[in-house]
């Protein structure tokens, strides 16, 4: 990382901006639905999350979109681990989306939720009633190893259940050729391995019913990524050769959220942080916090812990640069291509990508106080378990939702603050870097903090110090007037005055 910066250098006391990326629905509930806001945390409390369902079909649209450009069949599955929430799940059945459920409670909640077993993939680690479950409804399982497909063999046969059809998830792809490796993976089955692999499933063919290879890796990288399908394309011709009809095609999800609305800040604000941890400017964070980058012996060292908050390429856009791109070992045709010609069906398993601005965490602030070391602390009523967007390193800055009055304006000046939680606890920083606010926030006032329906608003919460665990609303819009009921009294149908749920 460059400390010269030139065009990206920030004078010291300069507001840092990281600017939310919101799109038309958040944007406009954040701006014109400022009311409704307060009153369902006046009625609901501080933590409160707010999820848009109509958002999570617009982006399946897209996902859809860019499998029909490259002229592609496949399946979007949702991976529901991401987000609890009922509202979502249930309109998303409405759609011509798929669900991937992660665990035996995300697999009943889908089917109670208007799921059937022919629309679902279980994925993660299985217990037998997850199993038995997924066989019972016809759920296509996604298969760790030889292990759970024998575990599963067992099962179909002790209780007469349908044929399973599974997925073989693979994993530590090489390309000829190449020394890149993709990276370490706790789940699947080493591509190498194939060959025994199907030695087991060919013991079990009377059971189970292989329609397909896939992967799932957690990275941003699209040579690894691209790696791995090329992987898939010849295990498929390898399960082919032993006598399967493979369809499939699964390369999992990680296609990734874009944070922010400007690149320029981003870099800005890394290059300053690099600045900070070496001394040339002051603290940008509580304690001088580094993100993993730390000085030693006069040198930066370690590496930046943090997602990449700005992303030029995200969600379905990410899917489509892979499916455009060269396939190396194979002959350099687009790997879109390759899976046209081979008739392979694609199936992906997007889970943060599918819920980007499907929903934000509002905190109410309790108190202000001036910092001893400059600025402003600020204490909220959520704590750092209510939004896990530091956890996951993602910086962005929260929206101020003025109680009276507009955020900024009327000689209001931008305030430099700490955000506090509400626990007994030092580490309990909603986030540990200074944040940039449009004027001092006042108690009383909201706090939202955008993006957060991926892994960021239910996968941490917790009952620390019996503090409240947010509710969840749904939040919808017919026309000029927004609407809201609990998550799960949501229901993607008209009620007989008209208004849906
Ligand atoms: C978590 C997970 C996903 C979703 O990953 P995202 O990064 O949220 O898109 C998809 N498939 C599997 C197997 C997973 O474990």
């Amino acid at each position: 990382m460059s400390t010269a910066g030139t065009n990206t250098a920030s004078t010291p006391g300069e507001p840092l901006h990281l600017e939310p990326r919101l799109e038309q629905l958040p944007a406009a509930l954040l701006e014109d639905g400022r009311p409704l806001l307060h009153a369902l945390v006046d009625a609901l409390g501080s933590p409160l999350n707010v999820v848009l369902p109509d958002q999570i079909a617009r982006n399946a649209e897209s996902f859809r979109a860019v499998l029909h450009r490259h002229r592609i069949t496949g399946r979007i599955f949702y991976a529901h681990k991401a987000n609890r929430s009922s509202a979502l799940v249930r309109r998303l059945v409405t759609t011509d989306a798929d669900l991937d459920a992660a665990s035996l409670g995300e697999l009943q909640h889908a089917l109670a939720s208007g799921w059937t077993g022919d629309r679902i993939m279980t994925t993660g680690p299985k217990d037998p009633e997850f199993l038995w479950l997924a066989a019972r409804t016809g759920a296509v399982v996604n298969a760790d190893g030889p292990g759970e497909v024998e575990q599963a063999a067992r099962l179909v046969r002790a209780y007469g259940l349908p044929r399973l059809r599974v997925v073989l998830r693979l994993s530590g792809f090489g390309t000829p050729g190449t020394t890149l490796l993709s990276r370490r993976s706790r789940f699947g089955t080493p591509a190498r391995a194939l060959k025994d692999l199907l030695d087991t499933v060919d013991l079990h063919r009377d059971a189970v019913e292989p329609i397909g290879v896939g992967y799932h890796l957690d990275t941003t990288s699209l040579d690894e990524k691209a790696a791995a399908l090329e992987g898939c394309l010849l295990a498929m011709e390898g399960t082919r050769a032993r006598g399967f009809s493979p369809r499939a095609i699964d390369v999992g999800g990680g296609f990734g959220v874009s944070y922010l609305a400007h690149a320029e800040q981003w870099d800005r604000y890394t290059t300053a942080l690099t600045e900070a941890v070496m001394g040339t400017r002051p603290p940008m964070t509580w304690d001088g916090h580094g993100y993993g980058l730390r000085k030693e012996n006069g040198t930066l060292r370690g590496t930046l812990g943090l997602y990449p908050a700005h992303r030029p390429l995200a969600g379905a856009g990410y899917l489509d640069a892979l499916l455009s791109r060269p396939a190396q070992a194979l002959g350099g045709r687009p790997l879109g291509t390759l899976l046209l010609e081979g008739l392979h069906d694609l199936y992906v398993e997007p889970g943060r990508a599918l819920v980007d601005q499907c929903g934000l965490t509002l905190g109410r602030v309790l108190d202000v106080r001036e910092a001893e070391s400059g600025g402003h602390v600020v204490r909220l009523a959520m704590n750092a378990g209510d939004t896990g967007l530091e956890d996951h390193g993602v910086l962005v800055d929260p929206v101020l939702v003025p109680r009276d009055g507009p955020p900024g304006g009327g000689g209001a000046r931008p305030a430099a603050v700490h955000l506090m939680g509400n626990l007994c606890l030092e580490s309990d920083l909603i986030t540990r870097r200074v944040v940039h606010l449009p004027r001092l926030p006042r108690p009383g006032d909201l706090l939202a903090f955008p993006n957060t329906a991926g892994y960021c608003m239910d996968f941490g919460a917790t009952h620390a110090q019996q503090q409240p665990v947010a509710r969840k609303v749904a939040v919808h819009r017919e026309g000029e007037s927004w609407h809201w009921c609990l998550d799960e009294q949501y229901w993607p149908i008209t009620r007989p005055g008209g208004q849906r749920t």
